[in-house]
């Protein structure tokens, strides 16, 4: 983990203004808010690859159009930071996204913690906000555990964590253990390739029924059945 931006991440959390008795939902962008693997696969395609999604990696799993054989992965790495380079202001939301998020913020704080990289941070949120995704963006590096406890010990309400990835759920069950865990992947093409997360509380990939188990379990916070 890089410290320095950890530590920056640390920083904008600390100055963001929380309400402490109001519910808090920390949502991950790419693939869960934004489509990542669409829009990844597109810019792909521009370049002469294609992703073949056998399993749940973009490693290992990009092609030449040309004669299907494998691109390595120093060149894969390469190809993702240039269509972040590129395109991270552009990557379209998932549809029922915006809306959702727009009809939960009436019931609970909304924080965006995205794995991107700085230099690209404000093409994030010019690319949310674009879109109707208008909430605080903090941009983290490395597992998310340490960013979610810092956001978690400031709201003494229900908490939700939102992601793509097993192992930042895992993270925020080390750091943050009361902290509701929904392992979410909007991709229904990559849903099918990964199993519910060992450590989240809620497999969801629907954003109408995320709604209604986060509304359902702020309810019974607030009707005393914790
Ligand atoms: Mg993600």
């Amino acid at each position: 983990m890089d410290k320095r931006v950890q530590d920056v991440a640390i920083a904008e959390i600390e100055a963001l203004p929380i309400d402490p008795a109001s519910p808090l939902i920390i949502s991950d962008a790419d693939e869960v808010i934004l489509q990542f693997m669409a829009g990844l696969e597109k810019y792909l395609e521009t370049q002469g690859f294609w992703i073949d999604l056998s399993s749940y990696a973009i490693h290992g799993n990009v092609k030449h159009q040309a004669d299907d054989s494998h691109v390595e992965d120093a060149h894969v790495t390469e190809l993702i930071r240039a269509f972040f380079h590129a395109h991270t202001d552009t990557i379209e939301v998932v549809p029922e996204a915006p809306a959702v998020l727009k009809q939960l913020s009436e019931r609970a704080q909304i924080v965006v913690l995205s794995n991107v990289p700085a230099s690209r941070r404000d093409d994030r949120i010019r690319c949310l906000h674009s879109q109707g995704v208008e909430y605080p963006v903090i941009a983290n590096s490395g597992p998310k555990g340490p960013a979610v406890a810092a956001l978690a010990e400031r709201v003494d309400a229900p908490i939700f964590f939102l992601d793509d990835i097993p192992h930042h759920i895992t993270s925020v069950a080390e750091t943050a253990p009361h902290v509701r865990r929904v392992h979410f992947v909007a991709d229904p093409r990559l849903a099918r390739l990964i199993e519910p997360a060992k450590d989240c509380d809620h497999r969801i990939d629907d954003w109408h029924e995320l709604r209604q188990v986060i509304e359902h379990e702020i309810d019974r916070f607030f009707s005393g059945g914790g």
